[in-house]
């Protein structure tokens, strides 16, 4: 089944400035902003400006174009917050959720970057 996209949605909102935001990094492609409940000491979304809900859904339909600066975006950010390995920062976390089960709120596809403190393992 195709995935619809909802125009109403938070991010959107955002991306058409009706909502303002803590921007970032702005490109072309990809918008990057402060989560406005941080669960982390830093907490930024990664999104891509085009109408995709899911991780696949944006690699299934987005552009090579869109999807290089989507990950080269959320690279900077790891960079601006000082959180990547390569600039003897500490680390961080990417996550997506995806769905109901994945618990998404906001069907807008978005990479949660999370930094600044041990974050624990999720997985073991
Ligand atoms: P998810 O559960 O993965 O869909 O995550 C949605 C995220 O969007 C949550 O971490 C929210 O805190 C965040 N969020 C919701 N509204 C806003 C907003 N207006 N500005 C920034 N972040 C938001």
């Amino acid at each position: 089944m195709a995935h619809s996209y909802d125009q109403t949605n938070i991010f959107a909102r955002i991306l058409r400035g009706e909502i303002p935001n803590k921007t970032l990094i702005e490109t072309e492609h990809t918008l990057a902003f402060h989560d406005i409940n941080p669960q982390a000491p830093q907490h930024v979304l990664v999104i891509p400006k085009g109408p995709y809900v899911t991780f696949d859904h944006f690699c299934a339909e987005a552009s090579d174009a869109e999807i290089v600066d989507f990950h080269r975006t959320a690279a900077s950010v790891c960079a601006m917050l000082g959180v990547s390995l390569g600039d003897g920062g500490a680390g961080y976390r990417g996550i997506t959720n995806a769905g109901g089960h994945g618990g998404q709120e906001v069907p807008h596809y978005h990479l949660h970057i999370l930094g600044g403190a041990p974050l624990g393992r999720m997985l073991s």
